[in-house]
């Protein structure tokens, strides 16, 4: 029978639960665009972003989802017929890179497949190799979303500065911003991309470019960017409008607003925290589940595991079965499995992923497992005993 009815949870990686105070906010009729309230709230906008991006560098705003965020960053320091390292760590990682190639940008990838995070001797030795220092970046995911890898980015700095080469260091921390630490200016990043409809907890349609002097270095050294994608007027505008390249997007900023007076509130290093215990609680559950039976983390290692993202593999068909069975008769719809393989194998349906990122607390993970558990018994996929509990014991210790 069904039990879904009642408020259905949406846990995949994006879009994120969006709190009722960041949809109160946004319910607004559009206030005047050229000067008051509106023009007054973005410039305190955003030294909250840098303060959440822990820099003391620049920030534009786009309207444009993750994707958008990826080729504004290109466009600004990365010409035509120029070159950039990938570290591929996942689909994401790939789709950076592709994103590259339209750009007629030469892409060079290093794939480090989709278990296990950037080995930084491997990007030393392609830097190595780059005598005539033609590479203008590395790109690199924090987390990559399909895989849940989380890389070390300050490692990527170190081997960038031992072998003493200017390729700027870019890092999507589009599923990583606000749920897992992040330093920015300390780790060395000197661009960095983020949305809106992750662990910022509004909904997909702002991304962020983050970037320090180094990189406006770069872009000043550019022949030519498209308009639209410069970062310059939006980072440092002379009127409004430049923010945004046009009509400020107001109810998105409303609810950014909302977002960011709750990450004030519960503050940064707190935020991390639940999403840390949140993780170790789904793992502590995933490891009892597949002390029989089929199912494991995709990331042995949970030092390099993300703490907003748990992909799983169950075998096929039980990755899509089990999320039918939570979708429907439980409300619970959980991520599916994303560039874990090639579209015609057959076993493409034995992945699924938990989405834990933003405004997500214990009842709501304890929820999410109770379910997952109840749904392994549902599609007859044998499993261990007593995910939940565990799970409860790591929140009860927290
Ligand atoms: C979600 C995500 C993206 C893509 O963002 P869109 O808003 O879907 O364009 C890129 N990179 C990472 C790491 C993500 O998690």
């Amino acid at each position: 029978m069904s039990l879904a009815h009642g408020r259905p949870y949406l846990a995949i990686p994006g879009p994120s639960v969006m709190p009722d105070a960041v949809l109160r906010a946004m319910h607004r009729a559009s206030p005047n665009i050229y000067e008051g309230a509106l023009v007054d709230m973005v410039a305190g906008i955003i030294p909250d972003l840098k303060h959440v991006a822990q820099t003391e560098g620049n920030a534009a705003i786009y309207i444009a989802n993750g994707h958008g965020a990826w080729e504004a960053s290109l466009s600004n320091v990365v010409a035509e017929g120029e070159q950039v390292l990938v570290a591929a760590t996942g689909r994401f990682g790939h789709g950076w890179a592709d994103m590259a190639q339209g750009l007629g940008i030469e892409t060079e990838v290093i794939d480090f497949g989709r278990q296990t995070p950037v080995d930084p001797a491997r990007v030393a030795e392609a830097l190595a190799a780059d005598k005539e220092h033609r590479l203008k970046a590395v790109l690199m995911s924090h987390v990559d979303t399909a895989s849940s890898v989380r890389n070390d980015v300050a490692a990527v700095r170190r081997v960038l500065d031992e072998t003493g080469h200017p390729a700027l260091l870019m890092v999507d921390c589009i599923a990583s911003l606000a749920c897992d630490v992040f330093r920015m200016d300390e780790w060395g990043a000197d661009v960095m991309v983020a949305g809106s409809q992750k662990g910022l907890m509004v909904p997909p349609g702002l991304s962020f470019v983050f970037f320090n002097d180094r990189a406006a270095a770069q872009r000043a050294a550019m022949r030519r960017v498209s308009r639209y994608w410069d970062w310059v007027p939006r980072a440092d505008p002379e009127f409004f409008y430049q923010y945004f390249g046009g009509t400020a997007p107001a109810q998105h900023l409303y609810g950014l607003r909302a977002a960011l007076d709750l990450i004030r509130e519960e503050g940064l290093e707190q935020i991390w925290a639940r999403h840390e215990t949140l993780a170790r609680a789904i793992w502590a559950a995933a490891d009892v589940w597949g002390s029989d039976g089929p199912l494991s983390m995709n990331i042995a290692d949970p030092a390099n595991r993300s703490h907003a993202v748990t992909a799983l593999r169950v075998g096929a068909p039980y990755g899509a079965e089990l999320r039918k069975w939570t979708d429907t008769k439980a409300g619970l719809t959980l991520g599916l499995g994303l560039g874990m393989s090639e579209p015609d194998d057959p076993n493409g349906t034995g992945f699924f992923r938990i989405g834990h990122m933003g405004h997500v607390n214990a009842h709501m993970v304890l929820g999410a497992l109770g379910v997952i558990e109840a749904g392994l018994q549902g599609v007859g996929v044998p499993y261990g005993r007593g995910g939940v509990s565990a799970a409860a014991e790591v929140i009860g210790a927290a």
